[in-house]
């Protein structure tokens, strides 16, 4: 049997595509040879234009995913443009930082939205298609060291992103029959928008640093491998497993 990384001729629906890991998923899915369709919430022109001088195609979507109201739209473009859906990366993400004791209502259902109640249907939405097609498919969400771990201050993301990882787990065991892997990404500390707070804050940034075996912040390109695999097909019998990439965090 010939093992293949390549995803030549494969859809890739990434989620959060202008900026941070979004992009760097998208650039490592270009240059495995993916079609992508970037979802953003705001320009994404530097994400297509990268893609692009990768040999390319790129196809970019506008939508909120506050809400599920875009889904449904987001995979009919996608037919319509390139015939099929393959794969799909729940990547879109926010983080909401206040002490647990004064954390308010709209923190808590901003994030739960965006994070969890989403990427549920997204990837019901996108199971759907992929059944309808009949050759399965791949879905990567992408999770946290806080789907681990506790965290402080960040009471919402920590339950949205422990909730993911359970989600991931019962859906792999739905949908693996019907040969659709869901498996995640638990990135680490990443130099990217979400943790910019963080790297501030020189003594957070000196603490989460000073616990990184690799000895630096991960950067978006770090995660591009392990998620080409997790879309290719050398991963076929992997399901429902949470990969961290996180430069030995939790080894430690
Ligand atoms: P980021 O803030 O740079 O990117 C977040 C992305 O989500 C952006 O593209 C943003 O536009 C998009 N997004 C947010 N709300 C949206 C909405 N309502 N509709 C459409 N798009 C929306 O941060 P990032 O680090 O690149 O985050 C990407 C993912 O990785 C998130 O799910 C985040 O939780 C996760 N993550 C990041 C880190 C890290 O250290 N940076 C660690 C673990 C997990």
């Amino acid at each position: 049997m010939a093992i293949s990384f390549s995803l030549k001729g494969k859809t890739a629906i990434i989620t959060g595509a202008n900026t941070g890991l979004g992009q760097g998923l998208c650039l490592g899915m270009a240059e495995a040879g993916a079609n992508i369709v970037g979802v953003s919430r705001s320009d994404d022109s530097e994400t297509e234009r990268k893609a692009k001088a990768l040999g390319a195609e790129y196809f970019s979507v506008k939508a909120d995913l506050q809400s599920t109201e875009p889904i449904a739209g987001i995979i009919e473009k996608t037919i319509e443009k390139f015939g099929t859906l393959d794969i799909l990366v729940n990547n879109a993400g926010i983080i909401r930082r206040e002490d647990s004791i004064n954390f308010s209502e709209k923190d808590w259902d901003d994030v739960m939205n965006v994070n969890l109640k989403t990427v549920f249907f997204f990837c019901q939405a996108a199971a759907k298609q992929f059944m309808k097609q009949g050759n399965g498919g791949k879905i990567i969400n992408i999770a946290s060291m806080l789907s681990f771990q506790g965290g402080i201050r960040v009471p919402s993301y920590t339950s949205s992103k422990s909730g993911l990882m359970g989600l991931t787990k019962l859906l792999a065991c739905e949908w693996a029959k019907d040969n659709i892997n869901v498996n995640g990404i638990a990135p680490g500390y990443m130099d990217t928008n979400n943790t910019e707070a963080l790297r501030n804050d020189p003594d957070r940034s000196a603490e989460i640093l000073g616990r990184i075996p690799a000895d630096r912040w991960g950067l978006p390109e770090d995660i591009a491998g392990p998620a080409v695999f997790l879309a290719s097909s050398a991963s076929d019998y992997v399901n429902g497993y949470t990969l961290a990439v996180d430069g030995g965090w939790l080894a430690r």
